[in-house]
Formats: C-alpha cells, structure tokens, sequence
C-alpha cells in the first residue's frame, strides 16, 4: 500500500500486531463529510452483530454525535477526536486501544474523518479499506482524489437511490476506479433503500474472516 510516512507505517505495523495477538480486525472506512459513513457502518453492524463482536472508533474533529449514534447500538465506542486534525494517525489508534477489551472484539471499525484527501495517506493497522463516495459528490472524484481510491479494497457508491437527480455516471466511475486499482470491489448501495447492502455485508463479512483466518 502507498504510504507516505515511514514512522507512521511503522506504528501501524505495531498497531496490526497488536490487534492480531488479540485476533482483532480494524476495518478503516474512509469518505467526505455526509457520504454516509456512520450510517453505513450501523447497517453493517446490524447485519454482521450476530457473528462478530464488533467495536467502533469514531474519528471527529470535534463532537460526539456519531458516536452517540453508535453508542445507542450497545456497542463498545471509543470517540477520537482529532482536536482539528483532518484526519486519524496510526499513534492515535495506539494510544485508543486500551479502551477496549481486545480479548472480547472480533472487528474495529473506524470511521475516518470525513474528508477525501490526507486520510488516505495515512494507515492506521488496518486490513482493509472501505471507502465511500456518495451520489450527490460527483462522478469526477475518482479522478480527483486518486489516492483514496486506489489505496481501497472497495468502493461502496452511497445514495445511489438518488443517480437519476444527479446524472451521475457510474461506469465512469468504476472506469476510473479499477483503472487506478484493478482490485477494488464497487457497490452500489443506499442504506436509505436497502439496495446493495446485503452484498456489500457479504464481502465485508469475507474480508473479516480472512483477516480471522476463519474463511
Ligand atoms: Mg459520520
Ligand atoms: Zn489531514
């Protein structure tokens, strides 16, 4: 993976090890401001809750509404708030872990903070990447924000309930995605619809238990 800042990656590389020994996954969910990124992390808790014990850090730049949200779910959340910073450190995950009992979690999920740029820049100890881009944003951001994109293992396009308003061309932005990362899985999904969500599961539930070494 492209990383631009070596002490970084080497805390990263001791947050995974640190996670591994507790057979612990972090799930690093990356996307703008509004793509829906708390909301599709509550539709993939709800259907994923049952079998995995799942924990949620929250990355804001200030605030708790996110995590309030979460924490209504009776889940364990830990809020990060950044103090400004616009985006989440691999130290800062370090430094959250003792909140949780690994012994007790399957799944960190991290909500990044909302932003397309420097959070891709960043790896945090996590075994995969889920980035989101929702309708209302544009068709033209994979070719703006290449980073984000070819450094995740998927592309969830949200509110694609709302393409028709939008004209938003999704086979250009598939185009564009897999010309940047040949690997990357796009999903169409809406979690105001439903549409997409059990596929989108299906394939985090599949990188969970590789991760788990349970495939
Ligand atoms: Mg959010
Ligand atoms: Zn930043």
């Amino acid at each position: 993976m492209h990383q631009v800042m070596e002490w970084n990656e080497d805390v990263s590389d001791a947050v995974k090890r640190e996670l591994g020994s507790h057979q612990v996954c972090l799930m690093n969910v990356l996307g703008s401001p509004g793509a829906g990124k708390t909301s599709t992390i509550v539709e993939l808790i709800a259907r994923l809750r049952d079998k995995y014990r799942i924990g949620v850090i929250e990355g804001d730049i200030t605030g708790t509404i996110d995590a309030e949200t979460i924490d209504k779910l009776g889940l364990p959340v830990v809020q990060l708030d950044t103090d400004g910073a616009c985006h989440i450190e691999a130290m800062s995950i370090q430094h959250i872990l003792p909140h949780f009992n690994l012994d007790e979690l399957d799944v960190l999920m991290v909500e990044n903070i909302g932003n397309l740029v420097c959070p891709a820049e960043f790896n945090i100890g996590e075994s995969f990447r889920l980035a989101l881009l929702s309708i209302p944003e544009g068709d033209d951001k994979v070719e703006k924000y290449p980073l984000i994109f070819s450094t995740s293992d998927a592309l969830a396009l949200n509110k694609y309930d709302l393409k028709e308003y939008f004209g938003f061309d999704d086979a250009r932005v598939e185009r564009n995605a897999k010309a940047a990362n040949p690997d990357i899985s796009v999903f169409r999904v809406s979690s105001r619809t439903g549409e997409g969500l059990d596929e989108l599961t299906a394939w985090v539930d599949g990188k969970i238990a590789a991760a788990l070494g349970r495939a």
